[in-house]
């Protein structure tokens, strides 16, 4: 079977360097392996995505010699099959629902530091301060049925427990040397959230179903999604999914040494094409 690789962006702004390392890498590594490359538009937040970036994700992928097989898998169309991952975590007794706003949370975070450091997880988010999880059934029931918003997390000391000690296959060429068998830390992560009222998903859930579901066997991305790997291989371990193996490369970074962010738009595909900068200028510029 051939490999098959993935580049998997959000339509949430325009690509810029950065995207258009991690898409001519999987490109070229799926060329080079005789594999195959997919690509997934992961616009499960209606809030921040927008047609005109996914349509801008096809042009700018195009003009640098990228070619996909369709139908490209958009997450937003598969808001069911998400919620059926959620409902055998729920089964097994790993999910339970939080009720506290982002406020809320802010500020019980706020209290916890008042009185010494608080955990913070691998992207330097705290982790969840909240007691939803001892809340009574009947409670959880009463404040759902007066219509009170909530989000679904996973219970991680009991996903842990039931998974045990988890690894993943690093490839060649990760960041600062990595490679190898790494062991997982989801425990670093804290309850994290699968689904919102307002977005019945996450991107840990959708990634690890989304890989599943079509095949993929290499996963190739960002150094900054290193951790989050963790949180992929408990999910897939609780649901009975298939492990990629995975790479994470390095990062493309401004002159000022930060990594790019859809909101500068120096770096966009579109202002370089714009510039007068071709494709072969964009592999000059991210050393490929
Ligand atoms: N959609 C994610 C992003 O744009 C990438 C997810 C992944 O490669 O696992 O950063």
């Amino acid at each position: 079977m051939p490999p098959v690789f993935r580049f998997a962006p959000s339509p949430n702004g325009h690509l810029h360097l950065g995207h258009a390392y991690s898409a001519l890498l999987n490109h070229d590594l799926a060329r080079q392996t005789g594999g195959r490359l997919l690509l997934r538009i992961e616009d499960i937040d209606a809030t921040r995505c927008r047609p005109e970036f996914e349509a801008a994700v096809y042009e700018d992928l195009a003009w640098l010699g990228i070619g996909w097989e369709t139908p490209v898998r958009r997450q937003s169309e598969h808001f069911a099959a998400y919620g059926a991952a959620i409902d055998r975590l729920t089964a097994q007794g790993l999910v339970y629902p939080s009720f506290e706003s982002r406020a809320d949370i802010a500020r019980l975070v706020a209290d916890r530091e008042a009185g010494g450091a608080w955990p913070r997880d691998p992207d330097g988010a705290p982790l969840y301060p909240g007691t939803a999880k001892s809340l009574a059934q009947t409670e959880r029931e009463r404040l759902i049925g007066q219509g009170a918003p909530f989000a679904l997390r996973l219970d991680m000391a009991a996903a842990c427990a039931h998974a045990g000690l988890l690894r993943w296959r690093e490839q060649d060429d990760g960041p600062a040397g990595e490679t190898g068998d790494m062991v997982a830390r989801p425990e670093a992560w804290g309850d994290v959230i699968l689904a919102r009222k307002e977005t019945p998903t996450s991107y840990h859930l959708s990634v690890v179903i989304d890989d599943a579901l079509q095949g993929v066997t290499d996963v190739v991305r960002g150094a900054d999604l290193f951790w989050s790997t963790s949180v992929h291989r408990l999910l897939q371990e609780l649901l009975g999914l298939p492990v990629p193996t995975y790479r994470h490369h390095r990062l493309i970074r401004d002159t000022a040494g930060q990594k790019l962010s859809k909101s500068t738009q120096a770096t966009a595909l579109r202002a370089l094409r714009a510039d007068g900068a071709s494709p072969a200028d964009v592999r000059r510029l991210v050393s490929l």
